[in-house]
């Protein structure tokens, strides 16, 4: 394939105006190689599109990761399942083909700190944006504060649509403080937003049974309950911290922290 400077120079113009700018900064070096491989035009053309494409869908998916929040990006395949063997990996396999997203149902991790509910929950949310799923990760704590700044600031419907219209929300630390009265209906009023429309990931280091004590409010906790659970799966986790493990291999831990984890 040969051109003139001329001819070169408009087609970076025609992709430049059409946007293709990936395909506009490979031009040369794909045009060099067709030369040289006498390459047919069909397949040049793929070449060249392909790379664009790529590009493209790699920088939305860095876009929607972004968007997402997420505390940190890991997947599944990151998790070692060796290490907390209450964890039944069929389970995860069967949550990692994301039926549970297509049926709006939830699924809520259950375990003591460090035990990998945040990782499980992140690594389900990067796999249903790189399915192209609208997802978005947020701690119970900042949920709650944030809608209750929309409140105050009577925005509290505008605000209510960006957590209902998430494929996937996950709401991380159910527990780790408790909900106040302003709190609770908030977050109640979250979950029955979504029940049956979006699909809810929630970690808590509290058992259900401790849930009542979080509200706060002893009617709240079952209708959140109710609703949650009616579709969901439970993956309960039994085991040791995997941080404490981390920080046991480089020989980081007090003497508190030496005595083995209560394991509940
Ligand atoms: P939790 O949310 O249960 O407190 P995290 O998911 O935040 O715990 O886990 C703490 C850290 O340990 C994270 O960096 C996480 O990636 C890592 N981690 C936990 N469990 C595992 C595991 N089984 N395999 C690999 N990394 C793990
Ligand atoms: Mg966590």
């Amino acid at each position: 394939m040969s051109q003139t400077s001329s001819t070169l120079e408009r087609l970076h113009n025609i992709l430049t105006s059409l946007g293709l700018t990936e395909a506009d900064a490979v031009l040369e070096t794909h045009l060099e190689r067709a030369a040289r491989e006498e390459c047919a035009y069909a397949d040049f053309l793929v070449d060249l599109l392909t790379c664009e494409v790529t590009t493209r869908q790699e920088r939305h998916l860095r876009n929607r990761l972004r968007q997402a929040r997420l505390p940190f990006v890991k997947t599944l395949e990151q998790f070692d399942f060796a290490f907390q063997p209450t964890i039944e990996e069929r389970q995860i396999r069967e949550l990692r083909t994301l039926r549970f997203v297509h049926d709006a149902s939830n699924v809520v991790f259950l375990g003591p700190p460090g035990v990998g509910k945040t990782h499980l929950a992140v690594g389900l949310v990067v796999a249903a944006i790189r399915e192209g799923f609208s997802a978005a990760f947020i701690t119970v704590h900042d949920l709650v504060s944030d809608l209750g700044k929309a409140a105050r600031e009577g925005k509290l419907n505008q605000r209510l649509r960006a957590y209902v219209t998430p494929k996937v929300l996950a709401i991380d630390e159910m527990g780790s403080l408790p909900l106040d009265e302003v709190g609770a209906p908030l977050f109640f009023q979250r979950v029955s937003a979504r029940y049956e429309r979006g699909s809810i990931l929630l970690t808590s280091n509290k058992s259900y049974s401790d849930w009542g004590a979080v509200f706060g409010e002893p009617v709240i906790a079952p209708a959140v309950l109710d609703r949650l659970l009616h579709h969901s799966a439970t993956v309960n986790i039994r085991g040791k911290s995997y941080r404490l493990k981390e920080r046991r291999k480089a020989g980081l831990l007090s003497p508190l922290e030496k005595r083995d984890p209560v394991v509940s």
